[in-house]
């Protein structure tokens, strides 16, 4: 079976990194290149996701999110729907602008 890749298997390291998981799976929060925001994206090519797993995700992703719009957004969102690359998990942190 030949394994897919996608740009989220394979990140590229031109944006900002704020952290990279491994315990107790893998993943890594970055600045999304289109969004310019940082999101969460699963170290597996998958999107089938526990709930334990989106819930520990949020939390990392929010603490990003706290010192990156602290002072400048009152509020912000985590973003689910995944448009460009929907059968590799991964979501965004977005700042309510209103
Ligand atoms: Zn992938
Ligand atoms: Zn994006």
């Amino acid at each position: 079976m030949a394994v897919r890749l996608c740009d989220l298997c394979q990140l590229a390291r031109y944006t900002q990194w704020y952290a990279e998981f491994h315990y107790p799976f893998r993943f890594t929060i970055l600045d999304c290149d289109a969004c310019d925001v940082p999101m969460a994206v699963l170290g597996e090519h998958r999107v089938e996701v526990t709930p334990e797993e989106v819930a520990y995700m949020e939390k990392a992703l929010d603490l990003v999110a706290e010192q990156k719009f602290r002072g400048k957004f009152a509020k912000w969102i985590f973003d689910h729907k995944m448009r460009q690359i929907p059968d590799h998990y991964h979501f965004h942190v977005r700042p309510l602008l209103w």
